[in-house]
């Protein structure tokens, strides 16, 4: 029984007006078991999904199941009435699973993420209960990488409706190139003069800034991650280059990027265009990622990659370590050349012996693997002296700039330079 079947089974049941229980079940990570184990033993999983559920639906008596889609398959329970009742006939299901399946001399672990509705309650008809258990199973995906299960609630239409007027607003935004790039200065804290900038997207919503940290996630789900960020990693680069030939300042431009905008194809070939087409001299410029290009990929798909930006002369910054899985692994097995330490790690350093010992060791560790280590965040002098104190190479703060249009960000750090050369003479003058 196909999705047609379904949502007549679904329509038939809510007209008889019967309580009945809705579920998406999603098989984890389907197209990893299609590329290792190769397509026969991907088809020997659907077929095999497809007879344990049938089988336990017709135990059952009350339950029916659909396949929807490639490794997508709808299960339809009758006599449920509430949430407890769901999660137990759910559980059912997923029981059928707990050991490996043999399938043609291999073991496949199957676990799914599940999307559920509850009718009548949370649909009116097969269109709206499709499109609910999607929002479902879509928050239960977001919430992990396996075996979640999430159920419909009002508020992810509220999100949904908000979300699609933010993608519209943002497919308008880059039509109208209204993404903008400020820059925030790194000083080099033993010379303490700006060696560099952040750059970092802003939403020009007519004279309003919209933050990345709401944008971004937006155009990643939205697929307009590689358009954007291509966007900004070239008006960086034109910057840089820019500057560079007006001042002769070999300042660096680090810019961020995104995983979804690695994994892109032609992600490798749009850098190179972007120095060719700018003639920015490849040293200055940085990319920046979080661990999050990592998770759910091997090392090895991402090692290709980024080693073929480093042999163009670009440099590789790990964003935010600390935050995601820290894993020493990658920082051994992946070519890059500066550590940026979280924030998080800054806040409350100074009262807290054991937060010093850990940025300490941080910043120790960064350095015995040849990286150097940039920290993010310092707000006040006191940062500026820890971080000095525990050799940290490079920090980037609020208490030295905020981030800024190109236009004040420039200006901003000569004046950073002028007072570190202050800084120089007056010392040299006490010693
Ligand atoms: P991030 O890469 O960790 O960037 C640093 C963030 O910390 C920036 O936030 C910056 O304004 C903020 N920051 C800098 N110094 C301080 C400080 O002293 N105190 C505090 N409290 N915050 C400080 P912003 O600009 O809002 O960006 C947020 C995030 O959005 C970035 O975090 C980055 O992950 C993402 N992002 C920004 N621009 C881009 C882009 O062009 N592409 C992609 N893929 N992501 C971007
Ligand atoms: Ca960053
Ligand atoms: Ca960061």
């Amino acid at each position: 029984p196909n999705r047609a079947k379904c949502r007549q089974v679904i329509d038939a049941l809510l007209d008889a007006h019967c309580d009945f229980a809705i579920f998406h079940f999603d098989i984890d990570k389907f197209h990893d078991i299609n590329n290792t184990l190769g397509h026969q033993i991907g088809d020997a999983v659907l077929m095999d999904v497809a007879a344990r559920m049938s089988d336990e639906a017709k135990l059952l008596g009350t339950a029916q199941i659909f396949r929807i889609g490639g490794d997508e398959f709808v299960v339809v329970c009758e006599g449920v009435v509430d949430r407890d009742a769901a999660i137990q006939a759910a559980a059912r299901f997923t029981a059928l699973f707990l050991q490996p399946l043999h399938l043609l001399g291999h073991e496949v672990v199957v676990t799914f993420t599940i999307g559920a509705v509850l009718c009548p309650k949370d649909a009116a008809d097969s269109s709206e209960a499709l499109r609910n258990i999607d929002l479902a199973l879509g928050m239960a995906k977001r919430a992990g990488e396996k075996r979640q299960t999430c159920f419909f609630h009002n508020n992810m239409l509220e999100e949904l409706a908000e979300r699609t007027k933010l993608i519209g607003g943002l497919r308008q935004a880059l039509e109208r190139d209204a993404i903008e790039v400020h820059y925030q200065a790194l000083v080099d804290l033993r010379t303490e003069k700006v060696v560099g900038f952040e750059a970092l997207a802003r939403w020009n919503d007519g004279g309003k800034f919209i933050s990345p940290a709401v944008f971004i996630p937006v155009a990643e789900r939205a697929g307009l991650i590689p358009e954007l960020g291509l966007r900004v990693l070239m008006k960086s680069a034109q910057q840089a280059k820019a500057w560079f030939d007006e001042t002769g300042l070999a300042r660096e431009v680090s810019v961020n990027v995104s995983a979804a905008q690695l994994m892109h194809v032609g992600f490798v070939g749009a850098v190179a265009e972007v120095l060719k087409s700018t003639a920015l001299p490849p040293q200055l410029l940085c990319l920046e990622l979080t661990e999050s290009v990592f998770v759910g990929r091997a090392v090895d798909t991402i090692r290709v990659a980024l080693e073929e930006i480093k042999a163009m002369g670009v440099q590789l910054a790990l964003d935010d370590f600390g935050t995601g899985y820290s894993s020493l692994g990658y920082l051994e097995a992946l070519p890059f050349d500066k550590l940026k330490i979280d924030r998080s790690f800054l806040l409350g350093v100074h009262k807290s012996a054991k937060k010093m010992d850990t940025l300490r060791n941080i910043v120790k560790l960064a350095h015995d693997l040849d990286l150097i280590v940039v920290a993010e965040g310092a707000e006040t002098q006191d940062d500026l002296d820890v971080l000095r104190t525990l050799r940290a190479d490079i920090v980037q703060g609020y208490v030295l700039s905020r981030p800024k249009p190109a236009v004040e960000a420039w200006p901003l750090a000569n004046a950073i330079d002028e007072v570190a050369e202050k800084n120089v003479s007056r010392r040299g003058c006490a010693a």
